[in-house]
């Protein structure tokens, strides 16, 4: 068994309240919270196999953006996925998605990153605001995929961590897994 595990570096982003650190620790722990900390960034690290292969994940929670908040300038080197997450129950959110995505252009220089939108809450059924077919759309328009996630049921979590690693090693034109 090999000790070699590659490293891939996530970066999540998206509009606040979303649940990016919900969803984070939802993947890390196991853990839903009610509790929302609307500043806290951090990064986290986590061992996963996709495939044959293993990773180290680190994966950066952020604060959350809005249409005047300015991206960290450095995430543009060395992140190999961005996480772009929306709420399907705030419409607000699925704009800011758009945003954040121009933004991320923006600090990186280039045409198209490497991404997975990502619309979470789906068990909020009565509340849905973005249709999947809506957002199905963007994601083509895009160029990316797109996943409903619920942290809250536990719903496709880990799916995305998986799905951004095979596009992050895609871009890389590691197309094997
Ligand atoms: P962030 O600002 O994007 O990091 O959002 P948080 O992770 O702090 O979550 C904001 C609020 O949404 C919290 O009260 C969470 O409990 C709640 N939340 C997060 N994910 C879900 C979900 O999938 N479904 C529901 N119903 N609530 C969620
Ligand atoms: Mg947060």
């Amino acid at each position: 068994m090999s000790t070699n595990r590659l490293d891939r570096n996530i970066v999540v982003l998206g509009g606040m309240g979303v649940g990016k650190s919900t969803a984070i620790q939802r993947f890390l722990k196991n853990e839903f919270s009610e509790a929302h900390y609307p500043t806290v960034s951090n990064t986290y690290n986590k061992k996963i196999s996709v495939g044959e292969r293993e990773y180290n994940l680190t994966i950066t929670d952020t604060a959350g953006q809005d249409e005047t908040s300015i991206l960290d300038p450095s995430f543009a080197g060395s992140t190999d996925v961005y996480v772009i997450a929306f709420s399907v129950a705030y419409r607000k959110s699925f704009e800011i998605a758009k945003i954040v995505r121009e933004k991320i252009l923006d600090i990186s220089g280039v045409e198209s990153v490497a991404m997975v939108l990502v619309g979470n809450k789906s068990d909020l059924k009565q509340d849905r605001q973005v249709s999947r077919n809506e957002a199905e759309e963007l994601a083509t328009k895009f160029n990316c995929p797109y996943i409903e996630t619920s942290a809250k049921e536990n719903s496709n979590i880990e799916e995305l961590f998986i799905r951004s690693v095979k596009i992050a090693n895609k871009a890389r034109g590691d197309d094997d897994v």
